[in-house]
């Protein structure tokens, strides 16, 4: 019996079988459907054997996650390992897709290439099977769609919704109570929070969907390694207070550049927040809205240099960590718009984020 504070790191792959022989149970013996059913604790009914299928600190993560998500969490090495996850186990004809991640595209490629799934934009009428796929708040906007909308659209026709919230992390999102199927996060950003691993996130309220996942994640092996499992658990410790923390300087931050820069340098500030605020964008997102906004500049040469010009600011890609950080899209994603930067917020004070980026604005509307 140990007494950490802290959750304790587990590395190894393989699990010593009980010392007892008449515990032995024979590979042929074990029922591997009850042996990787969630039980109503969210933990798995059978005791670690190889870590492929479970391992310590990842399982822990799941069933702190399955709380924080309401749902059955299952964890993978990264957020596109559980979107093709999703598509693996729902196999759809049809998926109905918008504006996404690029990466989700990529996969959704993929998957026809394999299948012959036909992708077909996302307000395509859906038909019974279909996957319907919603991403919101969206990538790189920061703007937010109605996820009870997609859901009863989904639900009417016999499809199946599910929702990438990536870009709203708990508390701001809770989609399984909205009407989603499915839950999907990628874990590299809110949930890691530290810019240091890479995870990926399905959820369902169904555990024989969720006892499916696992046996399917034994074989396609994309599961996330023990040390991320870990990394995990010291990242939730703090989730509420960070993103509720990022989340209030996003709306301050985006709202500021609006009533200053719009018109000037700046053509247009996007982000949910400066949308019409009504009702279902409200209900949707009753604790704050997700802290990545996006600033379309007037000219691609402002986009391109408006970085440099930042101090606190890092120019990178990605999104989610505690370190604020700005891309000039164009960077990453071939097919976004040149004059688009996006922006995810950090845990920094609100008055040097700004600071830092009066300064740059100052400079780029100077050249
Ligand atoms: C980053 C991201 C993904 C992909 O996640 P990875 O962990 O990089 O595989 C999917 N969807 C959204 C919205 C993302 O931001």
């Amino acid at each position: 019996m140990t007494t950490d504070v802290a959750a304790p790191l587990h590395v190894s792959t393989t699990f010593r079988y009980p010392s007892d022989p008449a515990k032995l149970q024979p590979a042929a013996d074990l029922d591997v459907d009850t042996a990787v059913t969630p039980t109503a604790a969210h933990t798995l009914s059978h005791p670690h054997i190889y870590s492929r299928i479970s391992a310590p600190s990842t399982t822990r993560l799941e069933a702190t996650l399955s709380t924080l998500l309401g749902g059955y969490a299952v964890t993978y090495a990264s957020g596109l390992a559980a979107f093709h996850a999703l598509l693996v186990h729902v196999n759809p004809r049809r998926l109905l897709i918008g504006q996404a991640y690029h990466g989700c595209h990529g996969v959704a490629a993929l998957m026809k290439r394999l299948t012959g799934m036909e992708i077909m934009p996302l307000d395509t009428p859906p038909q019974p099977g279909d996957l319907v796929h919603l991403e919101t708040p969206m990538n790189p906007t920061g703007e937010a769609t109605s996820i009870a909308v997609y859901a009863a659209r989904a639900r009417a026709a016999g499809a199946l919704l599910s929702v990438d919230s990536t870009f709203a992390p708990p508390p701001l999102q809770v989609p399984l109570e909205l009407g989603a199927h499915w839950l999907m996060h990628s874990g590299t950003k809110y949930i890691g929070g530290h810019s240091d691993m890479l995870a990926g996130v399905l959820v369902t309220v169904d555990a024989n969907a969720a006892r499916a996942l696992y046996l399917d994640r034994m074989y396609l092996g994309n599961v996330m390694g023990s040390f991320e499992g870990w990394l995990g658990l010291r990242s939730v410790r703090t989730l509420e207070l960070r993103v509720l923390r990022q989340s209030t300087t996003a709306t301050a931050l985006a709202r500021w550049i609006d009533a200053e820069w719009t018109g000037k340098a700046v053509d247009r500030v996007l982000h949910a927040s400066l949308q019409p605020q009504e009702d279902w964008l409200t209900q949707q997102m009753p604790r704050g809205f997700g802290p990545v906004f996006a600033v379309l500049m007037k000219t691609e040469a402002a986009a391109r240099s408006l970085p440099s010009n930042l101090k606190l600011w890092m120019h990178a890609t990605s999104l989610g960590g505690v370190e604020s950080l700005v891309e000039w899209r164009a960077m990453s994603d071939a097919g976004c718009d040149r004059r688009l930067l996006r922006f995810s917020v950090g845990v920094e004070a609100e008055e040097d984020l700004r600071a830092d980026l009066d300064t740059a604005f100052k400079a780029v509307a100077a050249m």
